[in-house]
């Protein structure tokens, strides 16, 4: 048995154990070809059944209708900030941004060669520690979309509820909250989602899109970034990320067979809710963050005495809780707590952290 400690790693992040021993299990001999599934083509018939299979996996779990398009791309959710306005502007020069954190100013910064980020309102002022209201949101009819990210995964705040724009297209970067729980896919115009938080390994790119707002690209799209290209070519205009759509797959399986997205919200609900408990039960944790708003994925916390920081971090990856370290910009803790965290996990992370309260109490 090889040694696997708990990895609260906000991504890439935790894949399931039971995921990674079937690629392993498959991986210098897939399907009894005699060769590793990354070494065949992607336009091989068996290649591309289960490229076909895994995307079917994951309308069924998301219940997406057949009106969208799933692509399989590459360049992360950095490289879709930019493509958003390339692909969805069309004849318009102007799309609304929601502000909530340090992901959707990355989206809104990204706007700015393309046309103009209206500030559809932000949580700014407040110090990120909620979202903006239904009520609060400035919203323009003549926008092309209005952007947001349910879940900012580095301040740990997630919205809890879904922005109504009227016949203006909802465009979500879901990166670290996709499959965490059911979600209504036609409140959206267009989901995105880098694979390597919840999905399966770095590389991998999710857009699920209605195709009603394909094919108004601008004319300067590099083709493999053009998602009406990429939609009427299977994802394989040229060659897609094929080891981890294959994974991808593999954990849609998983998912599957622990009983769907019903059954993950259940579970991450009650991760969530202990660790959040055992921080606003301690004198030396705290979390600030507006309780209707805390993430369920990513839960930060500071410890009152920040001398101690290097203390906790070594003690817990000694006690085998791996990347506990909060964002390089924020600083302070966070647990990354996705869909591949158990709760045994969180079991370890809790006790660890009362002993360590109980050890350095004043
Ligand atoms: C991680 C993350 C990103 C960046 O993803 P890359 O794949 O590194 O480009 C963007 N948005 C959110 C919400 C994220 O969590």
């Amino acid at each position: 048995m090889s040694k696997r400690l708990f990895n609260f790693c906000a991504g890439p992040a935790a894949l399931p154990t039971a995921v990674l021993e079937k690629a392993q299990a498959q991986l210098l001999d897939w399907q009894d070809r005699g060769l590793s599934v990354m070494e065949i083509s992607h336009r091989h018939p068996a290649f591309m059944s289960m490229a076909q299979e895994a995307e079917s996996k994951l309308r069924q779990l998301m219940g997406i209708p057949s009106n969208y398009k799933v692509l399989f791309l590459q360049g992360g959710a950095t490289a879709q900030f930019a493509l958003l306005p390339m692909n969805l502007l069309g004849s318009k020069t102007q799309a609304d941004y929601i502000d909530t954190g340090i992901w959707s100013a990355k989206a809104i910064d990204a706007m700015a060669p393309f046309g103009t980020a209206l500030d559809a309102g932000s949580s700014a002022s407040g110090g990120y520690r909620t979202v903006p209201s239904q009520a609060q949101l400035k919203l323009n009819k003549k926008s092309a979309y209005v952007h947001y990210c349910p879940n900012e995964t580095i301040g740990g705040l997630a919205f809890d509820y879904v922005p109504d724009t009227g016949l203006v297209p909802l465009v979500a970067d879901m990166s670290s909250t996709i499959l965490s729980e059911p979600i209504d896919v036609t409140k959206f115009g267009l989901i995105y989602a880098g694979a390597q938080k919840n999905i399966g390994p770095a590389g991998l790119t999710l857009v699920i899109v209605r195709d009603d707002l394909l094919g108004d690209a601008c004319a300067t799209t590099p083709n493999p970034f053009n998602y009406a290209l990429q939609a009427a070519n299977d994802s394989m205009l040229n060659t897609p990320p094929t080891y981890g759509w294959y994974l991808a797959g593999l954990v849609f399986d998983w998912l599957l067979q622990q009983g769907g997205l019903e059954v993950m919200a259940q579970k991450n609900t009650a991760k969530a809710q202990m660790l959040y408990q055992a921080i606003d039960d301690s004198e030396l944790y705290s979390n600030n963050v507006h309780s209707a708003n805390r993430s369920k994925m990513n839960v930060t916390f500071t410890l009152s005495d920040p001398a101690l920081d290097g203390e906790f971090l070594q003690q817990a990856q000694a006690n085998g809780l791996l990347n506990l370290k909060g964002h390089r910009s924020v600083g302070g803790m966070r647990a990354s707590i996705y869909n591949a965290v158990p709760q045994e996990a969180i079991d370890a992370l809790v006790a660890f952290m009362n002993d360590f309260e109980t050890r350095h109490q004043a």
